[in-house]
């Protein structure tokens, strides 16, 4: 059975996407820990970031330094932080998270927002990649 991000990546489930290409996929994660934070997924389905070949982790990296800079830009932040981690989803991601605090990466601190402030955001995100 596809994961939930492939069915992202199909348009299956909807999703705030920030950025695409024919490999990679940018998206607003939708229990943010932080506003702006971000995942960034291969298309191709593998569970383990270090399982994948070394072109695809090299790509990923890559593609999530593009989205990395665009939030930077986007959402006032002291950086851009990165986490591989958790065990809900089997699909490569990295979480992108923009900090102004050590509680910006706590998994266990959470922030609600409304569709409108997801759709502003992507948006915004989007309009600073290069
Ligand atoms: P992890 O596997 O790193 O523990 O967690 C998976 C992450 O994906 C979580 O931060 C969760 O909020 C996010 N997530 C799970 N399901 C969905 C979904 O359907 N859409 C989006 N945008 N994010 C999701």
């Amino acid at each position: 059975m596809s994961s939930i991000f492939t069915k992202i990546v199909a348009g299956e489930i909807p999703s705030y996407k920030i950025a695409e290409d024919a490999d990679f996929f940018a998206f607003l994660d939708i229990n943010p820990n932080a506003k702006g934070h971000a995942l960034v997924i291969p298309k191709k389905e593998v569970n383990k970031l270090f399982d994948l070949d070394e072109e695809t982790y090299a790509g990923l990296m890559r593609f999530s330094r593009k989205v990395a800079i665009a939030l930077e830009k986007a959402i006032p932040c002291k950086r851009v932080g990165v986490s591989v981690i958790g065990l809900e989803v089997p699909h490569v991601h990295i979480h992108l998270i923009p900090l102004n605090s050590m509680k910006d990466i706590d998994f266990k601190h959470k922030v609600n927002l409304k569709p409108k402030e997801f759709e502003e955001l992507a948006t915004v995100i989007s309009s600073f990649l290069d």
